[in-house]
């Protein structure tokens, strides 16, 4: 880890970036003026074979202090305005893929659970029955631990054959700091009730929050273990300069010792999970090994491959094959232009070659762990960047976050622990010779 620390301090710029999107956005451009009928040609000639669909529902039943969701908390009026208007986006432009099959469907937010019982079921319905689903399809539904009862459980298992719960700590003092109700046998019982409805759960665990320290998070972990828990998803906290809850989880340290703890805190998690008999694959997502089935295997081969993503709701993007697209956030001006009938986009991006490639490198590192020498050599990159790509990974080399075999870099379990900030630097492409 010293290597590890020695090549933060050399780094000039301290800002941790965890969603690359905002790294490639300088690229964006606004939607607005765009006819409809050429957003409708840009899905219509940029759909593979196999897509994968989110659909967003904006609210929350409480709002996570540590949590830049900026859509709040809306009462039930509002709620069944908002999924009529989803479905009949979702209907009038389905057809743009119906060629296709669709492998996954995530129902996320917000948090969806939070519908009353006959909403969520006439939501999840209506998408389900008009939709061209895989064998093996996984469809998931997002859930708070608030809405873990009876009642709701027997309609989203129904439907969704996963459930993803958003925990993100077990212990009071965390979960009070963030706002989030239930103490840890609360949510144990909870979790266990949704498990006799619904085998396929993953839970997500925040690391680096407010009143959290290493042991308390590894205590985390080894109750996942205890549950028995298939998948567990590890988030690093975001920092927003806007929110008081981020200044507090500093702590007063400086962002360079906070990561290292963060790092110190992921990378001891990967230790249990290993010896537990957890497989990581992408990186930050932990999978029981006898759960690889091919359910989940198919799911990582389609992330790998980079199959459309798909994204409907208020704010949710699409990855097609050469286009990014997000659509409006704001949900008054989402629901006014599916009102008139069009795709509600805001910004599209033709990717550029420089993203292509680099989307490929990046999958390839979340999920094998390693740096392929011919996807930079032999891939569209210009030979600028491909000489900067290269210093990045001497950089690399140097500071032991790589080692060279044949004709691959292989991360170093340093490496893996701390994927994030390299996959960052290489984006950034800026090497400032550290
Ligand atoms: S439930 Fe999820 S989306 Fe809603 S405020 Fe909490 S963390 Fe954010």
């Amino acid at each position: 880890m010293n290597n590890f620390k020695k090549y933060l301090e050399k780094k000039e710029s301290q800002e941790y970036i965890v969603d690359y999107q905002r790294m490639f956005n300088k690229y964006d451009k606004s939607a607005e003026e765009m006819l409809n009928e050429d957003k409708i040609k840009i899905f219509n000639s940029d759909v593979n074979e196999r897509v994968n669909l989110y659909f967003n529902f904006p609210w929350c039943e409480r709002r996570c202090l540590f949590c830049n969701y900026t859509n709040g908390i809306k009462n039930e009026s509002m709620h069944s305005a908002y999924i009529n208007n989803l479905l009949d986006d979702y209907k009038r432009y389905k057809g743009l893929f119906d060629k296709s099959e669709v492998t996954s469907i995530f129902f996320g937010g917000g948090t969806p659970s939070i519908l009353n019982v006959n909403l969520l079921n006439y939501y999840l319905e209506n998408i389900m029955q008009i939709t061209n689903l895989t064998k093996s399809y996984v469809v998931t539904v997002e859930s708070n631990i608030n809405n873990l009862y009876e009642e709701k459980l027997e309609i989203i298992s129904k439907y969704a054959n996963r459930i993803s719960i958003g925990v993100q700590s077990f212990e009071k003092n965390v979960r009070l700091a963030a706002n989030m109700l239930f103490e840890q046998d609360e949510i144990i019982k909870r979790l266990r009730l949704a498990r006799e409805y619904i085998k396929n759960m993953n839970i997500d665990l925040i690391y680096g929050m407010v009143n959290q320290s290493e042991k308390k998070f590894l205590n985390d972990i080894e109750l996942c273990i205890n549950e028995k828990i298939p998948s567990v998803t590890l988030y690093r906290l975001e920092l927003h300069k806007n929110l008081a809850y981020s200044k507090m989880a500093l702590n007063g340290n400086s962002i360079l010792d906070y990561e290292f703890q963060c790092s110190c805190m992921y990378m001891k998690a990967q230790e249990i999970f290993e010896n537990a008999g957890y497989i990581e694959n992408p990186s930050g997502w932990f999978v029981k090994k006898q759960c690889t089935e091919e359910k989940w295997n198919n799911r990582v081969s389609d992330w790998k491959s980079n199959k459309s993503y798909i994204g409907f709701g208020n704010g949710a993007y699409s990855h097609l094959d050469n286009y990014y697209l997000s659509m409006i956030c704001d949900v008054d001006t989402w629901s006014q232009e599916v009102k008139k009938g069009n795709i509600p986009i805001e910004f599209i991006r033709e990717k550029s070659n420089f993203e292509k490639e680099m989307k490929s490198i990046i999958r390839i590192m979340r999920t094998e762990q390693k740096i392929r020498k011919v996807n930079i050599t032999e891939g569209l990159f210009t030979d600028l960047e491909i000489e900067k790509l290269e210093a990045t990974i001497n950089t690399f080399l140097k500071y032991n976050l790589v080692i060279e075999e044949g004709e691959e870099y292989k991360l170093t379990k340093i490496g893996k622990g701390n994927i994030n900030w390299l996959i960052s630097d290489l984006i950034l492409n800026d090497v400032r010779q550290i």
